[in-house]
């Protein structure tokens, strides 16, 4: 079985769009860490493409928000500014389809999703101190995890931690990450629709399990469109502006 893991879409439809084109053919089942809304200017139409693709999705803290199941009283001004616009746009069937959206951690075939970490779906998980937990804890040897934006993860081995750090080429699309027996993983397929990591390209993974392989993407898209559909619903220009930098 081969899994398409999306994570962070935060309704930004041109960016799934080139995901999905990049993966077509190549997996089996599509699972989704969550912040499937928020931020973005399309939260309808992504909805309705992960619903189509019938994907195993739990709930991330923009998607509580946004669904109104959870006050955006934490967030910064920016981000509570937008889950509240996308309160006001969604269609009815989307709303409740994002409150229904059950809470991490899920465990599917042998491996767990969560949306920040284990213990805690909100928690950020960006250094080895914070990843250590989550490792120990895990109750299989492979986590997806999102919520940070990062595309990477950490190892444990031999009772020491590790990063993995992707940088997939102009050239390539994607870098290979070979599983290996006696290691825990902690991977984070990155933000399809707002990353964070420097790299303004889509990211996503695929996961061949069965073959021991986890495949980590980043794909272009007209980020320009997206950038005039936000301008247009009047969203916030810092998140506008943070696009085109993937910061
Ligand atoms: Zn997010």
């Amino acid at each position: 079985m081969r899994y398409l893991i999306l994570s962070d879409i935060h309704a930004n439809a041109t960016a799934l769009q080139a995901a999905l084109e990049a993966a077509k053919g190549r997996w089996d089942k599509v699972l989704c860490l969550g912040d499937v809304v928020g931020y973005g200017p399309d939260p309808n139409e992504v909805i309705d493409k992960v619903r189509e693709l019938g994907a195993t999705t739990i709930r991330g803290n923009h998607d509580k928000a946004g669904s109104g199941i959870a006050n955006a009283d934490d967030f910064n001004p920016v981000a509570r500014n937008v889950a509240l616009w996308t309160r006001n746009q969604l269609r009815p069937e989307n709303r409740t389809w994002l409150e229904e959206l059950p809470t991490g951690p899920a465990t599917v075939d042998g491996f767990s999703l969560v949306h920040g970490a284990h213990r805690d779906e909100d928690e950020y998980v960006f250094a080895p101190a914070q990843a250590l937990d989550g490792l120990l804890d895990a109750p299989s040897p492979i986590t997806f995890f999102g919520h940070t934006h990062l595309q990477g993860g950490f190892t444990l081995r031999d009772n020491k931690v590790g990063v993995l750090h992707f940088k997939p080429g102009d050239g390539a699309p994607f870098s290979t990450l070979t599983i290996e027996p006696g290691t825990t993983y902690l991977l984070n397929p990155g933000s399809v629709g707002q990353p964070r990591d420097g790299d303004p390209r889509a990211a996503f993974a695929i996961a061949d399990l069965p073959n021991n392989s986890v495949e980590f993407w980043r794909v272009p898209y007209d980020i320009e469109a997206v950038q005039k559909r936000m301008a247009a619903a009047g969203l916030p220009e810092p998140l506008i502006n943070r696009l085109l930098f993937g910061r």
